[in-house]
């Protein structure tokens, strides 16, 4: 290729993002626990409305997203023209970065926040800016420590992927409060769903003119492989991520498949009461085994281990055991392991491999 044609700076900085691994073919009665994903699937009523899109196949998908708007508007009690919908919530990111982060300008997020940040900035052209945290949880103090004139983005993750740790609503405010005037904080909500009585940030949103949310419909919804998430926000700056997204960014299947997805709560909170239970039980049996974590507030648990080659050689008995959790060496804990809740028998095989690996069992 002719050394002249070359990419935007920054595009080959960018690592690829590593998803969670998936069992191999030849492995009986394995279990995905690496990529928070719903142990139950997804609502039956989203399956039928998705199978119920087959008969639209031929037809072009709206391009305002006005039915799934209404009915997240309805269900959050928010104003649905201040609402856009992405191909996960992802795109919501990429969108952000691309508006409103371009050469010269900083993109911030912490020390073990989630990948996609770092590389929507470097997309962009954008110089990202990692700070550190404090004890796994965001520190708002370094935050605004961290800012300045080229700050244009402050990504925060509430609970935090994969730290599950989470900051108090006055915390939020103080970080929204103390950015300086030209910069947006992003709340990203993708375990919102999973902490009882949060709104996500959503009161913020609509106390400021400088914060958008984002959520997803991977998590809770369970609803990962059809990439679907939205964002919130004031309607200048939806005004101008709606300018860049593609008109049918979304298939009908998606949007039919959310719209029934979210006017389905019951599963929703059944999910968020099986999660809790489950977390609990599972953090508690691994801490009796001398693998402590932090309280987490989303739906998978940070083990920590002595050390990284202790966590590698659990990980690697608990694959020999068919059960797949993440390494998260790449978010710079070598020492930890990200194990996703899953149903009750799940957690009681990896609290009975765990026990095995540490010669207790
Ligand atoms: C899983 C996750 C998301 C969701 O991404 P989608 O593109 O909506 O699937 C967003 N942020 C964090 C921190 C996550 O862990």
């Amino acid at each position: 290729m002719s050394d002249a044609i070359r990419p935007q700076p920054g595009i080959l900085d960018i690592a690829l993002y590593e998803g969670g691994a998936a069992p191999s073919g030849a492995m009986t009665n394995a279990v995905k626990l690496s990529s928070n994903e719903n142990p139950f699937g997804a609502s039956d009523k989203a399956k039928d409305a998705y199978s119920r899109a087959v008969h639209q196949l031929h037809r072009y998908p709206s391009t305002d997203h006005a039915a799934l708007r209404t009915a997240i508007a309805d269900v959050h009690k928010l104003d649905a023209a201040r609402v856009i919908c992405g191909v996960g919530s992802d795109e919501i990111i990429h969108f952000l970065c691309q508006a409103y982060a371009g050469p010269g300008d900083e993109v911030l997020y912490t020390e073990h926040g989630f990948l996609m940040y770092k590389i929507s900035a470097l997309a962009a052209g954008a110089t990202p800016v990692e700070v550190p945290e404090r004890e796994r949880t965001t520190d708002v103090a370094a935050l605004l420590a961290a800012c300045n004139e080229r700050t244009k983005l402050v990504f925060i993750a509430n609970p935090n992927n994969p730290t599950g740790t989470m900051i108090s609503a006055a915390e939020v405010a103080q970080l929204a409060e103390g950015l300086p005037p030209q910069a947006i904080l992003v709340l990203d909500g993708a375990y919102a769903e999973y902490v009882d009585g949060y709104d996500g940030g959503l009161s913020l949103v609509e106390a400021r003119s400088n914060v958008v949310m984002t959520r997803t419909f991977s998590k809770i919804y369970g609803l990962g492989g059809l990439r679907i998430g939205w964002g919130y926000g004031p309607k200048a700056i939806i005004d101008v991520l709606n300018r860049i997204r593609g008109p049918f960014n979304l298939s009908n299947a998606q949007l039919e498949a959310a719209e029934a997805a979210v006017r389905d709560q019951e599963f929703v909170t059944r999910c968020r009461t099986d999660n809790a239970r489950m977390r609990a039980w599972l953090a508690e049996a691994l801490a009796e085994l001398g693998v402590p974590s932090d309280t987490s507030l989303a739906n998978f648990v940070l083990a920590r281990f002595a050390d990284p080659a202790e966590a590698e050689a659990c990980d690697a008995f608990l694959r020999e055991q068919g059960l797949i959790v993440r390494r998260v060496s790449g978010y710079k804990l070598p020492n930890c392991l990200r194990i996703t809740v899953g149903d009750e028998s799940s957690c009681r095989r990896v609290a009975h491999a765990v026990a095995q690996f540490k010669g207790m069992r």
